[in-house]
């Protein structure tokens, strides 16, 4: 991690108006890692706090990074670029916001940590069944230049008929 704590205080960002601003190593999460084909890359952190209603802090950002996925049709690797915005909201154990499903942290001592919560993120973001994109998957490829050439069992069924009909 650069120059990045490892904790921060939502109500504290959002007192003083502080942004934090760095990298974290995809590596350090490990939860995120499962749903990858490796732990290479980093993840590209922009976070700041402001002040929300009924003593919630409100969490904004973004994170930018590129996952090395596994295509769930062909089990490649590849390179999924990934741009999420945060809207989170925090909120100390002693507030029982009512209503409130977005919130998200609940810590008793308001600190909240931070990979755990960019992994949490990114985990949310990540599509349940990567796919490569459209015209890159060697499998789909495969089976669109096959498909026309194969003969369909409709096709064959007829060709059974007529030669059964004929003298
Ligand atoms: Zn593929």
């Amino acid at each position: 991690m650069s120059g990045l704590p490892q904790y921060f205080a939502p109500i504290r960002l959002a007192e003083h108006g502080e942004e934090i601003v760095g990298d974290i190593a995809v590596s350090q999460m490990p939860r995120l890692r499962q749903s990858l084909h490796d732990g290479s890359g980093t993840v590209h952190v922009t976070l700041s706090c402001m002040p929300g209603e009924n003593g919630i802090t409100r969490i904004l950002g973004n994170l930018v990074t590129t996952l090395k996925v596994e295509c769930q049709r062909c089990l490649g690797a590849f390179d999924l670029p990934l741009r999420v915005a945060i809207d989170a909201s925090a909120a100390p154990a002693s507030i029982s916001p009512a209503g409130e499903a977005d919130v998200i942290m609940r810590a008793e001592d308001s600190l909240v940590h931070l990979a755990g919560f960019v992994e949490d993120e990114l985990i949310l973001a990540l599509p349940l069944a990567p796919l490569h994109p459209a015209g890159r998957c060697p499998v789909a490829e495969y089976s669109a230049s096959r498909a026309p050439a194969r003969e369909t069992p409709f096709a064959a069924l007829k060709k059974l008929k007529l030669g059964n009909g004929s003298p």
